[in-house]
């Protein structure tokens, strides 16, 4: 049994199928990265496994236990097992880092105040952001925004981390700040699927890679045979195109 297993997983948009039957695995502690062109469905994959779009067709098992997205309670277990982070960190603007990493523990899990914000401290703590605890999102750096939003991602304890491009939207000064606390995240046991154009950082990162076109997965392997040694010749090309 695997930690996070992906089998035969559909999901279309408007009627327009999209990922067309999509299996793969991951152990626990394991960072799996997918890789493919833009369009192939990395994103939605992942989306599909957060509950934002209802798949339709296949299973998702969390250690051996089937998700049920077709229900709230289903979707409300998940997301405490899984958390997700985007491109954009949509942090409440509103709120503090600490107030940003404390407001899912309280309002959704029922976390005491006073216990959430200090595993709030916690969590900016590790990934470098405690001295900036009171600041306000427009305070800060995106690349300090988005490890607030790590930390908060981190804050309902997830089994699985998802990480969509979040180094994207970053000025490229700020993308390695972000990668450390990433490499940083991947020694400590949670399983990660990771989406990433920051091809170096994947080679060196992921137990495995995923490599993913038009709504399939075309090959998968370890870092070195998907970089150095590419079987299908679709994974060859993409490879080539972006080293
Ligand atoms: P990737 O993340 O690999 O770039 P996506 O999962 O974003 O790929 O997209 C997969 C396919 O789904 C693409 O053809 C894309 O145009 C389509 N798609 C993505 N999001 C939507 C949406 N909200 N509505 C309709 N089509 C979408
Ligand atoms: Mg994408």
């Amino acid at each position: 049994m695997h930690h996070l297993d992906i089998h035969d997983l559909k999901a279309s948009y408007g009627g327009k199928p999209v990922l067309h039957g999509v299996t793969l695995s991951a152990d626990k502690g394991e960072v799996v990265s997918l890789i493919g062109p833009s369009g192939s469905g990395k994103s939605t994959l992942l989306r599909v496994l957060i509950g934002l779009t209802p798949p339709d067709g296949g299973t998702v098992c969390v250690a051996g236990e089937g998700v049920d997205y077709g229900h709230r309670a289903g979707l409300r277990a998940l997301r405490r097992r899984m958390s997700i982070v985007f491109q954009q960190f949509n942090l409440f603007q509103n709120m503090t880092a600490l107030g940003n990493v404390a407001i899912a523990p309280i309002k959704v899990h029922g976390v005491p105040r006073r216990e959430a914000e200090a595993r709030a401290l916690e969590l900016l703590a590790s990934v470098g952001m405690a001295d900036h605890r009171n600041h306000y999102p427009e305070q800060l750096s995106g690349g300090q925004q988005q490890r607030v939003a790590i930390a908060r991602a981190l804050a309902v304890e997830p089994e699985i981390l998802l990480l969509d491009e979040v180094t994207s939207a970053l000025d490229p000064e700020r993308v390695g700040e972000v990668l450390d606390t990433i490499r940083t995240l991947a020694g400590s046991g949670i399983t990660m699927l990771l989406v990433s154009h920051e091809m170096a950082f994947v080679r060196e990162i992921s137990t495995r890679v995923v490599m993913m076109d038009a709504g399939q997965v075309v090959e998968t392997g370890t870092s070195e045979q998907i970089f150095a040694a590419p079987v299908q010749a679709r994974t060859r090309s993409f490879i080539g195109s972006i080293i």
